[in-house]
Parts: C-alpha cells; structure tokens; sequence
C-alpha cells in the first residue's frame, strides 16, 4: 500500500481518477461516504481533513455536536471498485473538530488502539485475521408489507434463488439440493462467474483472495476466503468486501445479503473467525506438543474468548437475527468448548497444515452482521484477558456431543439463546474490554442502548409465524 499523501495524489493522477470518494464506519460497521473532485485533493486533506456532519449517522453525536472532521488514510487507496466514474477510495478515520483527538465512538479507532494495546502488553507485536464470510445471493426479495404489521416476507417457499416467477423467466429446473449447495458444479451452481467477476473486483482493490466456493445452503449462498490480514486491516477489507459483493450483485440484477439467517430450515451465514498472535516472527500459538499444536498461550486465549462469549456476542452476533442461527443442526456453533472436530464447538483448530506458521484457532460464533471493527477488537481483548489471567479452557470435547451422556451434556455452557441475553452478559461484563482506554464506557453504554431498540423493534411486532399459531387457536 502507499504510505505518502504525495504518492496517492500521484496514483490517482496515474489512473486518469476524477473522482474522490471518502468512506468512514459507523458505529454499527456500516460504510458512510462523500466524494469531492480529484481537484480538492491535496497533501493539506491529509493532514487537516475535511468537515462533516455527523448528525444523521447511526450511534455517532447529537445534533447539537455534529461537526466532524474525518482524516483519509493514504495506506487505503485504491481505484474504486464499484464506480464508473475513475473514482479513487480512500477510508478515512473521524476526529473531533475540537479537541482535534480521534473521535471515541469511531470502530475505527478502536480497532487500532486494540492493536496498540496488543504490542503494548507485550504479549505479541501483531495479530493475524481471517475471517470466512458467508452471504446468500438472491434472484428477489419482495418487500410486501404484511397490512400495518410491519414485516416482511421472503419468497423461500419455492426458493427465490431460482423462481424468478415474478420477473417471468423461466425455472430451468436445476437447482442445488436442499444443504447440497457445496459441490455440485454448475449449471447446479449458478452463481461460479459471479463470485469469479467477485473476487477479480476485491483483486483490484488489493485484497488477496484464497478461495470461493458455493456454501452449503441451497438458497445461493456463498463464501469466498481472504488472505489473513492485520486487524485494522481485515475489518477495511470486510467493508470492502460487503461494498464489492451487493454492487456486483446489484449490476446482475440480483441482491446479496449478510443478514445471518435468511431462511428457515437451511443453513445461517456465518463469519468464522481464524486468528493467531505473533511476536518477533514466531506464531504464538504453535507448540508441537500440545493438544492439536497448540501451545499454553494459545489455550489461555481460547479460555479468555469461551469465558467472555456471552458479553463478546453483542459484538460479534450483534442482531436479533443471529440467535435464530445459533442452534444446533446447522454447522452453526451452539457449544462453548473447543474442539479439532466439532462444528458445534464455538472453538475449532483447523488440522489442514501442520506448519507452525499456519496453526491458528477458529472462532465460530460471529456473523457477518457484526461490525468487524468493533467484533475483532473485543475477541482480541477477550483472548489476551485469557492470557494474562490464565484463564483454563478446560479439555476439549472432541467426541459427537449428542453422544455424550445427558449429566455430561448438561455440564456443557451453551452460547446466548438471544440478543436480549448477550446484551445483559455485556452490561454484566466488559471490564476485559475498557483496559488501556481500548473500548468506552460510553461505547458500551450507546452499544447497549442502540441494540436494546431493535430488541424492542422485534419484540413489539406480531410475528408472522404466530398467526399460524393462534390465529385461529
Ligand atoms: N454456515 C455455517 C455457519 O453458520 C458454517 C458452514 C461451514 O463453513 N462449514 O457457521
Ligand atoms: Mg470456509
Ligand atoms: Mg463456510
Ligand atoms: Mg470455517
């Protein structure tokens, strides 16, 4: 990546670029924009940013405090991805106009100051992230209204993936089996040259991509794997990835979604966390004679993310949604244990390499409706309060744990059965998470309070299913 504001300005020029375009998170991971000519740009941006308002974004300030000031990162640009017109990208970080610090509620900045925290511990000078996002590809979604109610349906009955009734195209007839969708190859798989044109777009962009794949769920669901990357890093890429993804979808006249379960009875899109920590070169988490290469420091760390999964859920499975892909049948982690083996464990060693180099762990449970800023930051900080605290995992659970005798079983902590509970575990715990000045209270608090009204927004509505339940009981 460049480093200079001089070599960005230069690039562009280079790239026949007219446009810029500004892009910033908000607090709950979703992309904001503005753009000014190529023109407006100078080495002056860089260093003093430009103004704008905050008002109107999700979780950021009041209306009375809106001013902000948001500083590109020339280590972020690229030739836009999605733009017709040449438009350069860069993600800038948000700073207050005022004190001139960086902006607290900016996921951003998190993010970096739990990487600064990281080397500042001692522990490790760097931590690698690979995260495995899995999204549903639809034909169409209908947006009808149920009366005043407020919900909407999803035409899954016959599979919106191949219907195409509304739009009269005809139903080719092939489609992947109900949890088929992994192998088949097309025309089963409709979707190879659209993740294909996918992963050349997150090339141009500067992201290393390692594979794409149709998932297992028959609704067209897919993943495609980037390269492991620094944490700051990663959570840029997600963004980017999520961008690319839904344009690329949208100019083929489909829609992409991350929400973590679209359909009843398939599988949930998950967002698979693998992660290492590192420190003068040497993977931390390898040690030949542990279970599975792990070594101590590993073990403590996965200690410290099964001991916070309640409270770190409300990160890392932040929606309503989430839990309604948290049960058992579905690939989906519903066991606080870890395991080489199990799906179902919220933990997994991946055993594909025994290099040290590649020995990672696998934290299943978040989803790819978190905001990857804010969930990488908090898994980190749960892992190193394992470290530091030596936190016992316990033994792993490697045998079928429907096998297990029920007094067994029982014993086994579950991951939150909703938000509303992961929301109380954080409120009871995140101590782990305010060390080093890393997340705020106050980043907590309108977390809790942003999150408990889509609890309520769920919780006050009629839900479709419980007309048939008691419509007519
Ligand atoms: N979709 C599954 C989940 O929700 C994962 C499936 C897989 O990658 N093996 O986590
Ligand atoms: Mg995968
Ligand atoms: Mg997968
Ligand atoms: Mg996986």
């Amino acid at each position: 990546p460049l480093t200079k504001p001089k070599d960005v300005i230069e690039f562009a020029r280079a790239q026949g670029v007219v446009m810029v375009d500004l892009k910033f998170v908000d607090l709950l991971g979703n992309w904001q924009h503005f753009s000014i000519p190529i023109t407006a740009l100078s080495e002056e941006v860089f260093q003093e940013g430009l103004g704008f308002d905050g008002s109107s974004i999700r979780g950021f300030q009041s209306i009375d405090q809106s001013d902000m000031i948001l500083i590109p990162d020339p280590t972020t640009a690229v030739v836009d991805p999605v733009c017709e017109v040449p438009t350069l990208s860069l993600i800038g970080d948000v700073y207050d106009p005022v004190t001139r610090e960086p902006y607290t509620r900016d996921p951003r900045y998190i993010a970096r100051k739990a990487e600064a925290y990281l080397k500042r511990s001692g522990i490790a000078d760097v931590s690698y992230w690979g995260p495995e996002v899995e999204f549903f590809i639809f034909d169409s979604i209908r947006f009808d209204q149920g009366a005043h109610y407020g919900f909407y349906f999803i035409d899954s009955e016959e599979g919106i993936w191949n219907s195409g009734r509304d739009e009269g195209r005809p139903n080719l007839g092939h489609r992947p089996r109900w949890k088929e969708g992994y192998f088949p190859v097309p025309p089963a798989d409709s979707l190879q040259d659209l993740r294909s044109e996918i992963v050349l777009r997150l090339m141009q962009a500067g992201i290393e991509v390692e594979t794409h794949h149709h998932e297992v769920a028959t609704g067209g669901q897919c993943e495609i794997d980037m390269r492991f990357q620094t944490l700051t890093r990663m959570a840029d890429q997600v963004l980017m990835y999520k961008y690319i993804i839904k344009n690329v979808a949208r100019a083929h006249g489909k829609t992409a979604t991350f929400m973590p379960k679209p359909l009843f009875g398939d599988n949930g899109s998950g967002m698979h966390v693998h992660q290492s920590l590192w420190k003068e070169g040497r993977n931390l988490f390898w040690d030949e004679r542990g279970y599975a290469g792990l070594s101590e420091l590993a073990r403590y760390y996965i200690g410290g993310i099964l001991y916070h999964t309640p409270a770190l859920l409300a990160f890392c499975a932040p929606t309503t949604n989430s839990y309604r892909r948290l049960v058992p049948g579905y690939e989906a982690p519903v066991n606080l244990v870890y395991s080489r083996r199990n799906r179902s464990a919220g933990i997994r060693i991946p055993m594909y390499s025994d290099s040290p180099e590649a020995k990672r762990i696998e934290y299943r449970c978040p989803d790819p409706s978190a905001n990857p800023y804010l969930a990488f930051a908090a898994i980190l900080m749960a892992g190193l309060d394992g470290i530091q605290n030596r936190i016992d995992p316990g033994d792993p659970v490697d045998v079928d744990l429907y096998e297990l005798p029920p007094e067994e079983a029982r014993k086994i902590k579950q991951v939150p059965g909703s938000l509303e509970e992961a929301l109380r575990a954080l409120e009871r715990d995140h101590e782990f998470l305010l060390r080093g000045g890393v997340f705020t209270p106050d980043v907590i608090e309108t977390w809790i309070e942003l999150k408990r009204k889509e609890v309520d927004a769920i919780r006050l509505r009629p839900h479709p299913y419980e007309f048939y339940l008691y419509y007519s009981a």
